[in-house]
């Protein structure tokens, strides 16, 4: 003991590295006293693969196009709000242009303008 901690000055004496070292123990003891199986048990009740997709699912919007996650369900609904409130009524290209990351929003408003374009006789 000792040469560890000589490098890092003070550290010894801060009440919170202390808390951090034992539970550090604690947490190692803990973990070798388990088998594999009680190990595997708890990991997979602490966190599941479906947990986190949902937690992903819930809090992050996926582009439509791609798949992509790219924003928050949350900042969609802020824009949503903001738009209804100062437009009435949604314009149906703009509404799905929001489900869209800038990548695919970017090809795709280029695409209609070359769509639209297409049709004007200069
Ligand atoms: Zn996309």
């Amino acid at each position: 003991m000792g040469t560890l901690a000589q490098g890092v000055t003070g550290q010894e004496e801060n009440p919170i590295y202390q808390l951090g070292v034992l539970l550090l123990q604690v947490l190692k003891e803990l973990l070798l006293s388990l088998s594999n199986e009680e190990l595997g048990f708890l990991m997979e009740k602490v966190v599941t693969n479906k947990d986190l997709e949902e937690i992903l699912e819930f809090v992050l919007a996926q582009c439509r196009s791609c798949g992509k996650y790219y924003t928050t369900k949350r900042a969609i609904n802020d824009v949503l709000t903001a738009y209804s409130e100062s437009v009435s009524g949604f314009d149906e290209e703009f509404k799905e242009m929001i489900y869209l990351c800038p990548d695919c929003r970017r090809r795709e408003l280029t695409e209609r303008f070359a769509e639209a374009s297409k049709g004007e006789t200069v």
